[in-house]
């Protein structure tokens, strides 16, 4: 892969990327890995923003499909990506990285309103910015309000870590066979439906033009290499 220079990304993880081996919830060590993965990638003189998704607690169509009210579950989808991104926060401020975390849904005495603003500034300074609760409404998820952030943030490019090492034709965990891309163009992901992000995250990275790199963050000092040009990955790009 050719290497990019990279200024500002958004990084992605899923909620279930807090879990390591356990079922649910948020796994102290694992957060602790996750954030000396972001930790490395800082220290190479990159901003930062990070969206955590919260599936590791709680997802609102688990819930409707139980017989909630879709919209109420969403929201408490929404509380459960704030808890993660406090944990996050937490285990990046003992690493030395200074973090601010800004909640779509209001939430005055844990962390900030999202004020483009006063993330630009923070990034500025050398900050960490933890966008948590999404676009701050029902009927989207995380990879949504990552895609939303990242725009408005401006970010070089969209950072999916996920468990798989990229974007296959069949499910790898399932088909020996499977094929891993390289790189995928967005209509390809949309009109072959396949499965990197929802389809209005992407759409919206293809409309403002910023690739996602879609790679593994189970391997220890992954993000690093991937943003050094090295390691594994499929880049969706117009
Ligand atoms: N959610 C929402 N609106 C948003 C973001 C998230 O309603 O803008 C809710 C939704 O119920 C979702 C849950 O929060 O299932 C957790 O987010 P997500 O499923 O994206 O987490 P991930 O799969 O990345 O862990």
């Amino acid at each position: 892969m050719e290497k990019k220079q990279y200024k500002r990304i958004l990084l992605k993880l899923s909620g279930e990327a807090l879990m390591g081996d356990t079922q649910f919830g948020i796994d102290p060590d694992t957060v602790a890995r996750m954030a000396g993965e972001v930790k490395a990638a800082q220290d190479t003189g990159l901003q930062i923003c990070l969206v955590i998704g919260g599936g590791n607690i709680f997802r609102g169509m688990a819930g409707a499909a139980k017989g909630m009210d879709r919209a109420q579950a969403d929201y408490m989808g929404m509380l459960a990506t704030v808890m993660n991104a406090l944990a996050m926060q937490n285990a990046l401020e003992q690493l030395g990285v200074a973090t601010r975390v800004q909640s779509a849904i209001q939430m005055d005495a844990v962390c900030e309103p999202v004020i483009r603003r006063r993330a630009e500034r923070h990034l500025e300074k050398g900050r960490v910015v933890i966008f948590a609760a999404g676009v701050g409404a029902p009927y989207f998820t995380t990879d949504s309000g990552a895609a939303l952030r990242a725009a408005e943030m401006r970010c070089d490019a969209l950072f999916k870590g996920t468990s798989v090492d990229g974007v296959y034709n069949a499910d790898p965990k399932q088909d020996p066979n499977a094929v891993r891309y390289d790189e995928l163009s967005f209509s390809r992901v949309l009109t072959d439906n396949l499965k990197v992000m929802d389809a209005s995250a992407v759409a919206l990275c293809r409309d403002n033009d910023i690739p996602i790199v879609v790679f593994t963050i189970r391997e220890q000092g992954n993000l690093a290499k991937i943003l050094r040009g090295e390691g594994v990955s499929t880049t969706v790009c117009n």
